[in-house]
């Protein structure tokens, strides 16, 4: 069989201990696999790799396209950019697999009929790391969500759960709060499972689908939610399983993949050789499948089991009744290694598909006509340190405007006209200013021209922001209260 070239990345922490581990469990199972080793993370990124990915790691993945990656350690608050999220944006890996499964009663949980998956959007959301300081006090993170992207997400959602025989996909929204990027979400949601008949549907929002997978996992199937929202969502399912240290997740894009544990680098335990390598484990089992070889996934997989099952724990999941004994990482990879062709007899065997390749789905159409985009106003951000609202649009109506002042919102709440009483105002205004109150089409020469109004009467303008109609339907949200 001709071996796979694949790039393999040590990463920070406790990487190189569980990559070690699982790389001698795949050598065990004979997986056709040729690793090649890139050094990125917090050493490339201080001896100068920008964003911790230096460009001979970059020729490696992408000749390979196929990623197999030890956790890596991103700074807090500041220093470089998650150099995880640039992977996955920069390879277009749009969906990210994440399966958990109870293991009960090796692995101790209170949902023994756990068994789900979460889709998550990949590349969108607030991850786009868009981020402004605007005033003294605010700060904003912009929320970008596309039509192609949700569409990409959530057919391969659907793809996914027919291709493993699973019955339902539930998709998870706050679109009863954001009514545009959510709403899409859901929209597009809608539309797609239509496509999908054999296949149950059901929008959850948010806060309570969260809930619910911490207390009733057993009615979830396949989730497909946005990227913020499958980010909490799986770590929530992970810990109801057992452990962080146990799930392995996969990022699937049309060319390329990479694969790995759900947990970061763990630095309080990192070379004391305690580490779970479970995660990446599990990710390497989730890559053989990915590359077709079903038999060796179910091999390493069920040979994991058999050791669970024979209460062979790291420490992070000892428990006084289930655990016999408690090995290091490497002790747990040769319990592994030492039952490749045994199969556990309490917990189910892993049996997949012959073919275990999903179809990717075709790359989006665009829609065949183009929808009638108007321009109708503007939204004008100032700093100002005006604390008085009618005050406010006093002073902004004293010389006459080209556009007019239709209403001021202050953190999203309309305060004027007829705002409420004794609400809070930052110094970050809302001005919105509309060509009349039917939202009839204007000239953007007309918004240069209130923009130089304002600008030489002195108002700090922050950014500003267009307002349109799509086919006589508003694009923009109104302030709460109006
Ligand atoms: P973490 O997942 O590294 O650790 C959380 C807790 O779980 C710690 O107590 C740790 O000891 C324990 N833990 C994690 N993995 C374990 C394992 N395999 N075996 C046993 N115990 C395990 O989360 P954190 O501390 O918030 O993050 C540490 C660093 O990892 C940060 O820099 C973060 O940005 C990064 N991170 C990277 C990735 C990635 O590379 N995909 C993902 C998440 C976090």
């Amino acid at each position: 069989m001709s071996r796979i070239p694949i790039t393999v990345a040590y990463g920070d922490g406790i990487g190189p201990e569980i990559m070690r581990a699982t790389l001698k469990i795949l050598q065990a199972a004979r997986a056709p696999i040729d690793p090649i080793v890139v050094d990125i993370g917090e050493k490339a990124y201080l001896s100068g790799a920008d964003s911790g990915i230096p460009k001979s790691a970059w020729d490696t993945i992408y000749k390979t396209k196929i990623i197999l990656k030890a956790p890596i350690t991103t700074p807090q608050g500041g220093g470089y950019k998650s150099l995880n999220v640039t992977l996955r944006k920069a390879l277009g890996l749009y969906a990210n697999v994440r399966p958990c499964k109870a293991l009960s009663p090796c692995i101790p949980t209170q949902y023994t009929g756990m068994d789900l998956v979460i889709i998550r959007e990949n590349e969108e959301d607030l991850y786009a790391g868009i981020s402004y300081r605007q005033t003294e006090n605010v700060y904003q993170d912009l929320k970008l969500i596309s039509r192609p992207g949700c569409e990409k997400v959530i057919r391969y959602a659907f793809e996914y759960a027919r291709h493993y025989q699973r019955k339902k996909v539930t998709a998870i929204t706050k679109d009863n709060i954001m009514k545009m990027t959510d709403g899409l979400f859901h929209k597009v949601f809608n539309e797609i499972a239509k496509e999908y008949s054999d296949i149950q549907n059901e929008h959850l929002i948010t806060d309570i689908a969260t809930a619910l997978v911490a207390t009733k996992p057993e009615r979830f199937d396949v989730i497909v939610t946005e990227n913020l929202y499958g980010d909490i969502i799986s770590d929530v399912a992970a810990q109801v399983v057992g452990s962080v240290g146990l799930a392995g997740s996969a990022n699937i894009g049309i060319h390329a993949a990479m694969f790995e544990a759900i947990h970061g680098s763990a630095p309080d335990i990192a070379g004391q050789n305690k580490a779970n390598p479970s995660g990446l484990i599990n990710a390497a089992i989730l890559m053989l499948l990915h590359l077709n070889q079903p038999k060796i996934a179910e091999l390493i997989e069920n040979a994991w089991l058999r050791a669970l099952e024979d209460g062979v724990h790291t420490g992070d999941i000892y428990c006084v009744g289930t655990t016999e004994v408690q090995v290091s990482t490497d002790e747990f990879a040769d319990a592994v290694i030492a039952r490749l062709g045994q199969a556990p007899v309490r917990l189910d065997k892993a049996n997949y598909p012959s073919n275990t390749q999903i179809q990717l789905p075709k790359v989006i159409k665009k829609a065949d006509k183009a929808s009638q985009k108007l321009l109708v106003g503007i939204d004008i951000y100032l700093d100002s340190q005006e604390t008085d609202p009618t005050v406010l649009a006093g002073k902004l109506m004293q010389e006459p405007k080209e556009l007019f002042l239709q209403s001021l919102a202050n953190r999203g709440l309309k305060v004027w006209p007829e705002g409420l009483p004794d609400v809070y105002c930052s110094e970050h205004w809302r001005c919105r200013f509309l060509g009349d109150a039917s939202l009839n089409s204007i000239d953007y020469q007309r918004v240069l021209t209130l923009l130089q109004q304002l600008y030489a009467e002195g108002w700090h303008i922050i950014k500003t922001e267009n307002l349109y109609t799509f086919d006589g339907e508003k694009g923009f949200s109104l302030a709460q209260g109006e």
